[in-house]
């Protein structure tokens, strides 16, 4: 049998909770695609060997949300500094029918190409860009370039049979599809790709793009139980900013999770991304029926929405997972970027809750709210256990080989670090990959992808800003 070795790791994260969540190794074996040691062990003849001195290693990151069309749409003046209901319109709504199957395909690529090299081995993409007489499938498209790079990849096929203004006044592009045709290509969807296997490299799940404002109740529970007859999850955005509060209020006399209870969307195969804004009642909701959280502070943090109530949603019950969320309102649509902002914005949360003690408050307190190993854990196994995908997201013996192996050897900000294993973390800034392996496949070696010309995709992605932006429309 043909074996990998990774040797003389420094640190390992296990991705799993209290005192399994570190090993010492320092080595871990792999044959067919499977974690089958981890320990002190010797090089058997003719293995591979991958030498790990210098570097931390983690889980693969899993990556729960994101909206890779969006990677062409990085920094547009007119959304940069808005929240998020007018900046729907100023960037990716206005950008809807600018996209032909080229420039998805680059944005695509770029975007997973950056998830790759931040050690990120599952995406999960919600793919909203949908509309009556489209002449490209993004779908197709998204398996394909996740395929060409090695990643895993679920698609959460998003879309809308209702708009919030007249059908009648809006451009091509913004126009809802009927129910039918949307369930007809969940199934074609389905049936092409979905495997439901623990470790499948492909994913199907259905994902209207809002519930208050996608679909009616009706079209909703419909969509809910046809999901479940298949066997396949549900995604959606759900209370990223007080306006979910004041939809729901106002169309359906309920908060967002109460409303989401009424259509049959909540439970253990149910994840929402966001879920910022959330009262106590709608905190033990979510705990006890077991609906997840893609956790998404980075774009949270730039469209001002807030920060989620992590802490409170796992003591509750809830799973936990990371998001990048789509690069239109995230600049730093890595995996890197955004574990490192999870850990420093659930303290900040706590912290800015503190009181002095003269005012009859506890004083300092907050720092404990996030430890590297949480944010760890959320951002691997957390996002595995909310994909289903149960064989991923941890490093343990006989799961599957989605490893990330960072050197620390080459950047100065982790010279100095008492607990390497918290550096890639705790430091932040631009991964330093030794290799990225998923399901034991090394996809990324010293770096670089092998077939990813870097030089190519920078020009590419100059040219293709240019012909978006003549392309956009005023919506
Ligand atoms: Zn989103």
């Amino acid at each position: 049998m043909n074996t990998l070795l990774i040797t003389n790791a420094t640190a390992i994260l296990t991705g799993l909770s209290g005192e399994a969540a570190r090993t010492a190794g320092p080595d871990i074996r792999i044959a067919d695609g499977r974690i089958t040691a981890i320990g002190a062990l010797t090089p058997q003849r003719g293995e591979s060997i991958i030498d790990a001195s210098d570097c931390v290693i983690y889980p693969a990151w899993v990556n729960t949300h994101h909206h890779l069309f969006q990677s062409l749409l990085k920094g547009d003046p007119l959304g940069i500094n808005a929240t998020l209901t007018p900046w729907l319109g100023k960037t990716p709504y206005r950008y809807r029918s600018a996209f032909d199957a080229e420039t998805f395909r680059l944005a695509a690529r770029i975007g997973l190409v950056e998830l790759a090299l931040s050690g990120c081995g599952t995406v999960a993409d919600h793919h909203y860009l949908y509309y009556p007489g489209m002449n490209f499938d993004g779908g197709d498209i998204l398996f394909e370039e996740a395929e060409a790079l090695g990643l895993r990849f679920a698609l959460c096929r998003g879309g809308a049979t209702i708009t919030r203004q007249l059908e009648a006044d809006l451009p091509q592009a913004l126009r809802p599809e009927t129910l039918d045709v949307y369930l007809a290509d969940v199934e074609r969807l389905a049936n092409r790709y979905h495997d439901a296997a623990p470790d499948a490299m492909r994913r199907v799940v259905v994902a209207p793009t809002t519930p208050p404002h996608s679909m009616r109740p009706d079209e909703l529970r419909e969509v809910a139980a046809v999901a479940r007859g298949m066997g396949l999850r549900l995604h959606s955005h759900l209370s990223e900013t007080v306006s979910y509060q004041d939809a729901t209020q106002d169309k359906f006399k309920a908060s967002p999770v109460r409303f989401c209870e009424s259509i049959d969307w909540l439970g253990s195969d149910v994840w929402f991304a966001h879920l910022v804004h959330l009262d106590e009642d709608e905190i033990a909701l979510l705990g006890a029926t077991g609906t997840g959280i893609a956790h998404c502070p980075q774009s949270n943090g730039r469209l001002a929405s807030g920060i989620a109530p992590v802490r409170a949603l796992e003591a509750a019950g809830a799973p936990v997972s990371i998001g990048v969320d789509g690069a239109a309102s995230n600049e730093a649509a890595d995996m890197i970027s955004e574990v490192h902002a999870a850990w420093l914005m659930q303290r900040a949360k706590f912290g800015e809750r503190s009181t002095a003690l003269y005012r009859g408050g506890a004083g300092e307190q907050g720092a404990d709210a996030a430890t590297v190993e949480d944010v760890v854990r959320w951002g691997s196994a957390g996002g595995a256990r909310i994909l289903g995908l149960d064989d991923v997201g941890t490093l343990e013996v006989g799961k599957a080989a989605d490893i990330a192996i960072y050197a620390l050897d080459r950047d100065p900000r982790y010279f100095g670090l008492h607990d390497p294993a918290i550096g890639p973390v705790a430091s932040g800034g631009a991964a330093h990959l030794r290799a990225l392996l998923v399901g034991g496949r090394v996809i990324v070696r010293d770096g670089a992808l092998p077939g990813v010309d870097m030089g190519e995709l920078a020009h590419a992605a100059r040219h293709a800003v240019k012909t978006l932006m003549a392309r956009a429309e005023v919506v």
